[in-house]
């Protein structure tokens, strides 16, 4: 069952998103060994997608197909090669990390990691108040305090270091640094994955909870799909640096399109819990993103594969609630959709 309901799906092409990716791309020159030089790696390959203001975009797909490369390019670490980033309609490119910074904030994967070690619970959550010179010293204490109650941790553990918390503490002290900002939007890059399950749906819930106080908007990367389910309004299925389907929450999960959405919701049935998209069951295995197959490049392990999609790449088709890229949807072929 779906918890944020909030956005209507159906009427998002009237509304003005809050970030756009316009074609966006990232290639990476990987080495092939000491003799063979280097060959080009498109982790990331003209994705387009729109975000729009209260939503959870959740955003899914196998490891290494490109998601965290295009969390990294949203936050500012990395450049696109092609394309453009828009926040509210205005392109990033020529932006500072700050000014990205102050609009977009991550909340990691591992908070055992993204926490300094030397610093106390307060240092960390008040170093982008003081970055940002938003908030004058005499006045960081009491806001840091603030958002200590609103992850659900108490004041006193202003003064604790990270070693004294456990997961899911450390993991709301993360979100507390993230949301101290009061950013519009938050990239949140598997953020439960590290966690013990009994914590998981804590975290959930709290952020859940925080993105309907404060108004926010999420990417919301993650390999589990019920998570993805329970948290998301719309969805975008990545594969080999493409998002190959989206749309709203409830269609892609009642009716997926895509025979790789159809596979990984497959997975999801797998009765081995925290496996999540790892157990995709395709027969041919992972193709080498250096050297990617022609066509479709999920033609070797598509079971509805025709003779077109080896030698042709499928693009984009509109849908009623997004777009889906594969041959089969095409008018010409079995599954039109009209
Ligand atoms: Fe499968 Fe062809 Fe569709 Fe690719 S284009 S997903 S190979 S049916």
């Amino acid at each position: 069952m779906n918890f944020n309901p909030a956005i209507d799906t159906q009427n998002l092409s009237s509304v003005k998103p809050i970030m756009e990716l316009r074609n966006v791309s990232r290639t990476f020159m990987v080495s092939q060994g000491v003799f063979r030089g280097k060959k080009p790696l498109k982790a990331v390959n003209e994705v387009s997608l729109k975000v729009h203001r209260g939503e959870v975009l959740g955003l899914v797909g196998e490891s290494g197909c490109g998601k965290t490369t295009l969390a990294m390019m949203l936050l500012g670490l990395l450049t696109p090669g092609q394309g453009e980033i828009l926040i509210e309609d205005q392109a990033v490119s020529g932006w500072n990390l700050l000014e990205i910074t102050s609009r977009i904030q991550p909340i990691f994967q591992d908070p055992y990691s993204s926490l300094n070690p030397r610093k106390t619970v307060g240092q960390s959550i008040s170093l982008p108040l003081a970055i940002h010179k938003t908030v004058q010293k005499k006045d960081r204490r009491q806001l840091v305090e603030k958002m200590l109650e609103a992850v659900g941790l108490p004041g006193r553990f202003y003064n604790s270091y990270p070693n004294q918390l456990s997961g899911g503490q450390r993991q709301r002290v993360a979100i507390a640094r993230a949301l101290v900002m009061k950013p519009q939007i938050v990239i949140c890059d598997e953020p439960t994955s590290a966690l013990d399950v009994s914590v998981q749906s804590q975290i959930l819930n709290l952020l859940l909870k925080l993105k309907n106080q404060l108004n926010l908007t999420y990417l919301f990367i993650s390999h589990n799909l019920a998570v993805v389910e329970h948290l998301a309004s719309r969805v975008a299925v990545m594969y080999l640096g493409r998002v190959v389907e989206e749309g709203g929450c409830e269609r892609l999960f009642s009716k997926p399109l895509h025979p790789y959405t159809q596979a990984l919701l497959k997975s999801v049935l797998l009765p081995e819990p925290g496996q999540g998209i790892s157990n995709v069951n395709l027969g041919a295995g992972f193709p080498n993103p250096i050297d990617p197959p022609t066509g479709c490049t999920f033609h070797p392990r598509c079971p509805q594969v025709m003779d077109i999609c080896r030698t042709q790449s499928p693009g984009s088709l509109s849908i009623e609630d997004g777009y889906v890229e594969c041959h089969l949807y095409r008018k010409e072929n079995k599954n039109y959709l009209n």
